[in-house]
């Protein structure tokens, strides 16, 4: 293809360091890095990150050591994130600081903490993920002498925030006017929003499988599944099964991903942008072929059905919901069971506060703190 270089080696519409569109306060350039470096150094650094390592992904953190966690899971989208990135000619380093970033909002306890928590804040603005990742980059890291939250690149930012009602995009400014315009943002967000959909698709077929929730038998009707399996089973017929999965899941990471670029690249080519400008006005140019997008949702409407709905998973979620509930109701009922800190933003913030403290927690954290303020968990 045709990747005429920009800055760095990359290509034309890659999003270029040195004509970042800035970050909220003006910092002298470090003196080794480029910015989009220093945005995913000063990531990795914050402490929502490290909270990752105890955050739930599907399988609460306390029930395997070898489940994914929201950490692992932010790894793993870097790393096929950048890959592709390469691949494009895209800078990595913003590819790899949006991945890495992206779940640093989650609640506790996953996508069911995240719904519990929205339902607490139903009268006070709602809670959405997405956008507490924001939150956290922008406001709640306090690391900095001159300003809250980690003071990242507008691109970082704009790759962070996925989606976002047409409210919230009104009170974002500069950030939320894509969603009202109808723009793209960077490829490099593009790419990070897809690796994420193929990380966790293919982790949780993996994670699932090690649970013992969903069987080998079961995925023989997943397409995307059986044609790999069935490769392997024919190249290594005594195959022992937890290598007969690796081999499948990384034989269909490989295909998404060779897929992904192929489809990617016919789109580049069509619409031939020659500056992140013109990626903005163009259409979503990151995507999976036709097939493939069918393909693989058939494989996440499975994991739907028979892994995140699985009564056992089911029964667990119920309890985190209930325990989020219980710690929101608490807190808000009477402030002084917060810390200082948490009680003097919530008498600014009311219930806002509330669920950032929440939201920050990790999974055993909170149980912590469902013990130590007398509540019954079940
Ligand atoms: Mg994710």
């Amino acid at each position: 293809m045709n990747a005429s270089a920009g800055s760095a080696g990359l290509a034309r519409y890659a999003a270029q360091s040195a004509g970042t569109r800035g970050r909220r306060y003006q910092e002298p350039a470090a003196l080794t890095r480029s910015d989009f470096q220093r945005d995913r150094d000063r990531i990795v650094h914050s402490t929502a990150f490290r909270r990752l390592e105890y955050k739930t992904q599907v399988f609460l953190n306390h029930e395997g050591d070898l489940f994914r966690t929201r950490l692992t899971h932010s790894i793993e989208v870097a790393q096929i994130a950048r890959s592709i990135a390469r691949a494009l000619g895209l800078d990595e380093d913003l590819v790899e600081a949006i991945s890495l970033a992206h779940d640093l909002g989650h609640t506790p306890f996953g996508h069911a903490g995240q719904d519990a928590l929205n339902a607490c804040m139903r009268d006070h603005g709602g809670f959405e993920h997405n956008l507490q990742s924001l939150r956290v980059v922008d406001e709640l890291e306090q690391r900095y002498g001159g300003f809250d939250g980690l003071n990242l690149c507008f691109e970082t930012r704009e790759g962070i925030l996925k989606h976002c009602s047409a409210a919230n995009a009104r009170r974002l400014g500069e950030l939320g006017e894509r969603f009202l315009l109808g723009l793209q943002p960077s490829l490099e967000a593009q790419v990070a929003n897809l690796a994420d959909e193929i990380a966790y698709n293919n982790h949780d077929v993996d994670d699932g499988l090690r649970s013992g929730l969903i069987t080998l038998e079961q995925l023989q009707q997943v397409d995307l599944f059986a044609a790999h399996a069935d490769v392997v089973s024919a190249r290594y017929p005594a195959i022992a099964e937890r290598r007969l999965v690796h081999e499948t899941v990384r034989r269909m990471i490989d295909e998404l991903v060779g897929d992904l670029l192929a489809e990617t690249q016919r789109r580049i080519a069509a619409a031939a942008p020659g500056s992140l400008d013109e990626v903005r006005r163009a259409g979503p140019l990151v995507a999976f072929s036709a097939p493939m997008r069918e393909r693989s949702q058939r494989l996440k409407s499975f994991l739907h059905a028979h892994l995140y709905r699985h009564p056992q998973v089911e029964t667990v979620m119920d309890q985190a919901r209930r325990a989020v509930h219980t710690l929101f109701d608490a807190y808000r009922d009477d402030d002084r069971l917060l810390p200082d800190e948490h009680r003097e933003r919530a008498q600014h913030l009311g219930a806002r506060a509330i669920a950032d403290y929440i939201a920050g927690m990790t999974d055993r954290f909170a149980l912590k703190e469902l013990a130590r303020i007398g509540a019954d968990q079940t």
